[in-house]
């Protein structure tokens, strides 16, 4: 059997234990095999007087009476079956552990993967498959790797053991066992590919279930906000039903596979019991002789009816292997050129040059876009909504790679500074900000995991969230839910902010950090910015173009170029987009101020 390289990988570091393993399974096969023996020791030498194999008269003759020998047959049953049952008790717990150890390794391995997968991968999977991939894909893995390789080699031994057995009593019967043999191969590899498809069928519609009750309970509060329960349920049951119908058809397809082997075990044993009952009238074969065969028989067709129902283990393991490699082959990794060099302490210089970028082929999303920001200098981005701002800066720490162009920093392609060095380098507020489930402290600290309680009391400060963090009952340890769904928009803004500023990073990148909050948390928020900016970069997005008031430079992006740049006062001046944007911004504000 060809075992995948993926599997020879998970596997090499357990040979020694699966060496173990191997030796216990050895003891159980000799034990199956001898099992039959008492039986026929007692049928032909204590009831008969049959004197069939020397070498077993010789053992008999020294234990003297019949009534001897019956005894000793009676303890040599109960000491196979114990030997048997210490083998099988080792095996057991020694391949639990492998299997364990393995589905950890493997879940771990992917994870790493995963969390290299740039967001394109993302954009075009569904997290619930993803899931689905950790937890069932490695499970099936995990269980065949351990337990299912090691039964196929046991079983595959075993047959080859009884055959040999069964050939050294009668050769002529095993012959007819073994004519069958090759027509239920043949049968069981045709079986075997239907299943395969049905369950890759399965697997699908398992993960895209999962996906779905994923998807459905996460906005769970805009399903109930638009009474769309409904809607959703039925989205629910259609994925529920699909995966019980994929189901049913590989189930159906993989059970025509135990009733065919009952039928050819049938044949076997009643060719054999119909030619062996005439031997045993012509005297030509003992009754102990067919007992013994007649029990090989059954024992022959354990381990093969095993190995052909293990079509389906099969097929499972070959699809959900299918799905795990997938994962390790995503191309969609941003990865550090060989010649990367871990980038020196940055002065924050940012160059755009001909950037070119898009989500998709053919649909540009920034086609031409140049700019420069001197170290030390903020930078304000503007233009209308879904113009690409947040495209632009996402560029500036490699959540993605331009289709053209290039961004420097500090003269040097960010594609020549190493990936993690790069992003260690820049702080970044995001334009919903995301917490984790755990305390406010270890959200913030999140941003710089050695920082110290001051520390973190200042970040929260400058971002304006010290005062509501202390208000609360359980202050820095109050622990906020999944994304943060237990604070505020403003709260859950002003904590990205701090996770953002305790980085103390050389460039900063802000996207619509404030757009959350109330004007005179905004107020207080910017000028705690103005303040922290000396020495860095800050690039920030702002549809309020009030907090770019003291800002260096203002970048408008429309239709994926940069259409005006300067200073607020130049922009004003040239009464293009930026001063039209601030017009209305400004008539819109006299207005809502108005009595
Ligand atoms: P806003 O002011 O609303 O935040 P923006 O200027 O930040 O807008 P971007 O988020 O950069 O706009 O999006 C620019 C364009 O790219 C939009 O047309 C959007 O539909 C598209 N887009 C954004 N993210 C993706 C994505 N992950 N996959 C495909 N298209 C995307
Ligand atoms: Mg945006």
């Amino acid at each position: 059997m060809i075992v995948p390289p993926l599997l020879r990988d998970v596997l090499r570091p357990h040979r020694v234990t699966m060496a173990l393993i191997l030796a216990t399974m050895l003891v159980q096969i000799v034990m199956t095999l001898a099992a039959p023996w008492p039986l026929k020791i007692v049928i032909d030498n204590v009831i008969g007087t049959h004197r069939q194999f020397f070498w077993i008269n010789a053992i008999l003759s020294q234990l003297g009476s019949k009534a001897h020998i019956a005894a000793a047959a009676g303890i040599g049953t109960v000491l196979i079956a114990v030997t048997a049952g210490a083998a099988m008790y080792a095996g057991n717990y020694l391949t639990e552990g492998l299997s364990q150890r393995i589905g950890n390794d493997l879940r771990l391995r992917l994870y790493q993967q995963l969390q290299r997968l740039s967001l394109a991968y993302y954009d075009a999977n569904r997290i619930g498959a993803i899931v689905s991939t950790l937890t069932s894909d490695v499970q099936t893995i995990q269980g065949f790797a351990s337990v299912s390789t090691l039964n196929i080699f046991t079983n595959t031994l075993t047959v080859f053991g009884i055959v040999v057995v069964m050939f050294l009593c009668r050769w002529d019967f095993t012959l007819i066992a073994l004519t069958v043999v090759p027509f239920l191969a043949i049968f069981v590899l045709r079986v075997n590919r239907a299943v395969r498809d049905a369950v890759k069928e399965v697997r699908m519609q398992q993960s895209d279930l999962v996906a779905t009750l994923q998807e459905g309970l996460q906005m769970i509060q805009v399903v109930q906000a638009f009474g769309r329960e409904d809607h959703q349920e039925q989205q629910v049951r259609n994925a529920t039903t699909r995966t019980m119908t994929a189901w049913l058809q590989a189930r159906r397809r993989s059970s025509v596979i135990s009733p065919v082997i009952a039928l050819a075990v049938a044949l076997c044993t009643g060719l054999v019991l119909w030619r062996g009952s005439l031997l045993i009238m012509a005297g030509v074969m003992t009754i102990g002789a067919l007992t013994i065969f007649l029990a090989y028989l059954a024992r022959f067709f354990q381990p093969v009816r095993d190995l052909a129902e293990m079509a389906n283990t099969f097929a499972q393991v070959a699809v959900s292997l299918e799905r795990v490699e997938a994962v390790f082959q995503a191309d969609e990794v941003i990865a550090d050129r060989p010649d990367a060099k871990v980038p020196p302490p940055l002065r924050g210089g940012i160059t755009f040059s001909h950037v070119a970028f898009g989500y998709r082929p053919g649909v540009p999303v920034l086609r031409d876009v140049t700019f420069t920001i001197s170290p030390g200098q903020m930078v304000g981005i503007v233009g209308p909504t879904g113009s690409g701002k947040s495209t632009v800066v996402s560029l500036i720490p490699r959540f993605r790679d331009p289709d053209a162009g290039q961004i420097f920093i500090d003269g040097v392609d960010v594609r020549d500074y190493r990936l993690r060095g790069l992003r260690s380098q820049i702080g970044f507020v995001l334009q919903d900000t995301v917490l984790l489930r755990g305390s406010i402290r270890s959200n913030i600290a999140f941003g710089r995991p050695d920082a110290t309680e001051p520390e973190i009391i200042r970040a929260a400060e400058l971002a304006n969230a010290h005062e509501f963090i202390s208000r609360m009952p359980d202050g820095y340890d109050t622990v906020v839910g999944d994304r943060g769904s237990t604070l505020s928009g403003g709260q859950r803004q002003r904590i990205g902010i701090a996770r953002a500023l305790i980085r103390d990073n050389p460039i900063l990148v802000l996207d619509e950090p404030t757009a959350a909050l109330d004007a005179e948390s905004e107020h207080l928020v910017i000028e705690a910015l103005e303040r922290l900016m000396e020495g860095r970069t800050v690039v920030t997005i702002a549809h309020r173009l009030s907090t770019l008031r003291s800002a260096d430079k203002i970048v408008v992006i429309e239709d994926g170029v940069v259409s005006e740049e300067g200073s607020h006062g130049d922009l004003l001046g040239r009464g293009g987009t930026y001063a039209q944007l601030c017009r209305l911004q400004f008539e819109g504000r006299a207005a809502r101020d108005r009595p």
